[in-house]
C-alpha cells in the first residue's frame, strides 16, 4: 500500500497515554533526524491509549509524511507494541525508543556512526538511572543477578530497549515465535556483533511512568521463566534431597521403635514433616503450573497484537 522506497533508518516508538509528550517528542526528534542526512521513517505504535495520543500523532502526520502510525486495538503492553513496530519497520537500521524523551534522540547520530563501521547492534548504555528510587534500583540489580545465573543469555547492564539494530537482526527477532515477549532477553538471545555508546538518560518529559511495582514484578518473573527452565528443574533436586532425609528419618524411627518401644510424644515431628512436604508440593505445583500456563499460551497461538488501523501518510 506504500510505494516509498525503504528508508535507511526506522525509529519505533511505543506510546501509551503519551498525549502530552507527542508534541514535545516530535519537536525534538524531527530536527535531529532531519540533521542526520539519511532517509528515515518514524513508526509510532499507539498501544491502546485512553487519552488523545492517537489524535495528536495523526496531527503530526499531516505535516510529516514520514510518520507512520500503528493503532493497536487495545493495550497490549510495551513489549508487544514494540514487536508490532519491528514487524512493520522497513529501515536498514532500526532504533526503538521511548516516547517520554528519556532516550535522547541526539544519541541516534552516534549509533548510526557505529552502525556504518559495520556493527550489527549498537547498545545505548545509560550512565545513570533517572527517576528511580533505591528499592527499584536494588530490585533491578537483584533481577539481573538472578537472570545471569539462571539463564543462558547474558543481559547487558544498563541497556534498555534503546539501541540500534541492523535489518538482519530485526528480521531474526521478527522470526521469534514466542508470545511471551521479553524483548531485552530476545535481543540478547539473537546475539550478533555489538558495539556500544553511552548516553545520559533524561527525566520523563511529561506524564508519569506506565509501570507500577506489580507490573514490574510480573515483567521480571515473565522474563525469568521465558529464558530459564531452572525454577522448573530445581524442585526435582530439592524434592530428592528432602525425600532422602525423610527416608533416613523413617529408618531411624523404625529402629528406635524396635529397640526402645513405642514413643508417644513425637507426633509433632510427623505433623512438621507432613506440613513441610505439603508446602513444598504446593510450591512445586505452582511453579509447574506457571510453565504449563505458558505452554498453554503458546499452544493457543493467538496473535501477539491486533492492529485496529494502520495510518500510512497520504493513504486513507
Ligand atoms: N508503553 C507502552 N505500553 C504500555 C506501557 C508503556 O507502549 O503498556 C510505552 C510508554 O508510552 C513509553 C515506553 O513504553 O514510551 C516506556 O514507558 P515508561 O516511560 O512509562 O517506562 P519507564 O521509563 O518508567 O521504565
Ligand atoms: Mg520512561
Amino acid at each position: 500500500m506504500q510505494d516509498n522506497p525503504a528508508p535507511t533508518l526506522s525509529v519505533i516508538i511505543p506510546c501509551y497515554n503519551e498525549g502530552e509528550n507527542v508534541p514535545l517528542l516530535f519537536g525534538r526528534l524531527l530536527p535531529v533526524l532531519a540533521g542526520l542526512d539519511v532517509s528515515f521513517e518514524v513508526i509510532c505504535v499507539n498501544d491502546g491509549s485512553r487519552d488523545d495520543t492517537l489524535d495528536r500523532l495523526l496531527e503530526v502526520q499531516t505535516g510529516e509524511p514520514r510518520l507512520r502510525v500503528i493503532d493497536l486495538s487495545r493495550n497490549f503492553g510495551k513489549e508487544r507494541a514494540l514487536s508490532a513496530g519491528l514487524l512493520h519497520s522497513r529501515g536498514q537500521a532500526v532504533v526503538p525508543m521511548d516516547a517520554d524523551l528519556q532516550h535522547p534522540p541526539e544519541a541516534i547520530a552516534d549509533m548510526l556512526a557505529k552502525w556504518r563501521e559495520g556493527w550489527d547492534v549498537v547498545f545505548a548504555r545509560r550512565d545513570a538511572r533517572v527517576g528511580q528510587g533505591v528499592s527499584e534500583r536494588l530490585f533491578a540489580k537483584g533481577f539481573y543477578w538472578v537472570f545471569d545465573h539462571l539463564s543462558d543469555v547474558k543481559l547487558p547492564r544498563e541497556v534498555g530497549d534503546f539501541r540500534l539494530m541492523d535489518r538482519k537482526v530485526v528480521d531474526t527477532v521478527n522470526r521469534m515465535p514466542e508470545r511471551s515477549r521479553f524483548m531485552k532477553g530476545i535481543f540478547a538471545w539473537v546475539g550478533y556483533r555489538h558495539a556500544e555508546i553511552v548516553y545520559r538518560q533524561g527525566e520523563r518529559a511529561a506524564g508519569t511512568t506506565k509501570f507500577n511495582s506489580l507490573k514490574l514484578l510480573r515483567f521480571a518473573f515473565d522474563g525469568l521463566t521465558s529464558f530459564s527452565n531452572f525454577p522448573l528443574r530445581v524442585w526435582g533436586g530439592i524434592g530428592a534431597a528432602i525425600s532422602s532425609l525423610a527416608f533416613l528419618y523413617i529408618v531411624i524411627r523404625i529402629i528406635r521403635t524396635i529397640f526402645w518401644g513405642v514413643d508417644v510424644p513425637g507426633y509433632e515431628s510427623i505433623l512438621v514433616s507432613v506440613l513441610f512436604l505439603g508446602g513444598m508440593q504446593l510450591l512445586t505445583l505452582g511453579i509447574i503450573g506457571d510453565y504449563v500456563g505458558r505452554v498453554f499460551d503458546e499452544v493457543k497461538g493467538r496473535p501477539l497484537f491486533i492492529i485496529r488501523k494502520l495510518y500510512e501518510p497520504g493513504g486513507e
